[in-house]
């Protein structure tokens, strides 16, 4: 079959690599020169989502105040944003917690294997490392993280459960002074550069063949009839005043991997996902003291902000500013900005003082989709040749390779590997009137 992809992320380009796997022949658009320039450039480098770090559970968003969650919420009346944190909060219920995160760990072992898979077969290099620890400031938020460490057990995934002395004996660059709760070890899970990662596979693709890139082009509406499918293309710059006929690409199918994008092409069809564009941002800032460096990543397990040594820089990420969607899509308030830096360089501070120097530091803010049951948005949706890949929320490094195999089964036709539960958590129309 002939398959376009919109979208030149993470997820986009590894559906392209399975789906050209699978024996099809694909076609992928995006709008930006080259790929990965999303939310995919912004990563942390956890390839996980472990039960300590999905974006939903106990302790995600438990205070209101961004200062101790690690989220900024500036939501005020906004309807659709209010209820997208209401559907978020009935996940910190354990139960509920650890039904969700049971409906995800399939994904989480295909995504996985298919990564070791790509890695392996091509001898890529991607700036992999082992060893995270996570860290946990007061008494009370180490009680709420019981059920996730239920699951570290039930899962069987290594991990060692360390008092507050014990972090700092394990890890030099975290401070004995002020106490804090405790932390857990995950030291065979993995930080990597996921842009890196995504522009490699590009160059397998390319490599390869059976794979067209479109750069530079914006996908501006579906045609979606029983025969075939179509995109239709923004002109180019230099095209606009020439011609007024719309350049339009044939195919048997669509998916859209396109992340934010994802939500206006839909909404042209009538369709209204609840997935919510979340704000995020990055510091990279040069070691300003080898000694007081880390030698793992460290994780902030409530505010979720990881902090990951990338060769003599630190790269901070977190910080989420949680606003009504046309907010997000509009630039941040400078104020809101700083604030949210803030956030990343305080984090720095207090788990590893003096390792960075966070004056020099390299800001980004990127988006991302996030789903108001926290899983990701994957399957068919609308018509039987349209397909989405989005919404991976905190967690797109670490299920793209797994959703991108689980799309390349459904548009060929076969049975995905994860199973039918997983299948129907994630299938985008769950959140469409029945
Ligand atoms: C700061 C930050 C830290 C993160 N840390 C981690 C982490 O540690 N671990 C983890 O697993 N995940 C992490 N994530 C999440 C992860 O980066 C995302 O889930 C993932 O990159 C999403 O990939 P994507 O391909 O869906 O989206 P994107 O990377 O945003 O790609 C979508 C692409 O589609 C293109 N596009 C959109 N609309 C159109 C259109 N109409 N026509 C043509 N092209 C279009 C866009 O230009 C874009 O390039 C982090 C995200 C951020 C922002």
């Amino acid at each position: 079959m002939d398959v376009i992809v919109i979208g030149g992320g993470i997820a986009g380009i590894a559906t392209a690599y399975q789906l050209r796997a699978a024996g099809h022949r694909v076609c992928v658009i995006e709008r930006h020169a080259t790929a990965a320039q999303g939310a995919t450039y912004g990563h942390s480098g956890v390839v996980l989502p472990s039960p300590l770090d999905v974006w939903f559970g106990p302790t995600f968003m438990r205070h209101r105040l961004g200062a101790k969650n690690g989220v900024l919420r500036k939501t005020g009346f906004n309807r659709a944003a209010s209820s997208f944190v209401r559907r978020l909060n009935v996940l910190h219920a354990p139960t509920e917690f650890s039904q969700q995160y049971d409906r995800l760990r399939p994904l989480i072992e295909t995504a996985r294997e298919a990564m070791t898979d790509i890695e392996s077969r091509f001898s890529l290099e991607f700036e992999q490392a082992s060893d995270l620890l996570y860290l946990v400031r007061g008494a009370q938020e180490w009680k709420l993280t019981e059920p996730a460490l239920d699951l570290l057990r039930q899962y069987e995934i290594p991990h060692q459960v360390l008092s507050a002395a014990q972090c700092v004996e394990l890890e030099h660059a975290v401070p004995a002074e002020p106490d804090f709760a405790g932390g857990v070890r995950l030291a065979t899970e993995r930080t990597a550069n996921c842009p890196l990662f995504t522009k490699l596979l590009k160059l397998v693709l390319d490599a390869q063949g059976g794979v067209q890139f479109h750069f530079g082009r914006e996908v501006t509406g579906l045609r979606l009839e029983s025969s075939h499918a179509a995109v239709e293309l923004a002109p180019r710059p230099d095209e606009a005043q020439r011609s007024r006929e719309v350049e339009v690409i044939r195919a048997d199918a669509i998916v859209i991997a396109a992340g934010t994008g994802s939500l206006p092409l839909l909404e042209r069809h009538g369709v209204r996902l609840p997935l919510h564009p979340l704000r995020l941002h990055t510091l990279v800032a040069p070691i300003a003291h080898e000694e007081c460096a880390p030698h793992r990543t460290v994780i902030d397990a409530i505010k979720r902000i990881a902090i990951t040594r990338m060769n003599h820089r630190l790269r901070i990420a977190g910080a989420a500013v949680l606003q009504s969607a046309i907010q997000t899509s509009k630039p941040l308030d400078p104020a809101l900005f700083e604030e949210a830096l803030a956030l990343l360089g305080q984090a720095t501070h207090d788990w590893v003082p003096g390792a960075a120097k966070i004056s020099a530091a390299l800001p980004w803010q990127g988006v991302k989709l996030l789903s108001p049951d926290g899983l990701p948005a994957v399957g068919k949706i609308l018509h039987p040749r349209l397909f989405m890949n989005a919404g991976h929320g905190p967690a797109g490094w670490g299920l793209a390779c797994g959703t991108a195999k689980v799309i390349a089964a459904l548009v060929s036709g076969t049975t995905p590997e994860v199973p039918a539960d997983t299948l129907a958590a994630l299938q985008p129309e769950r959140f469409l009137p029945a």
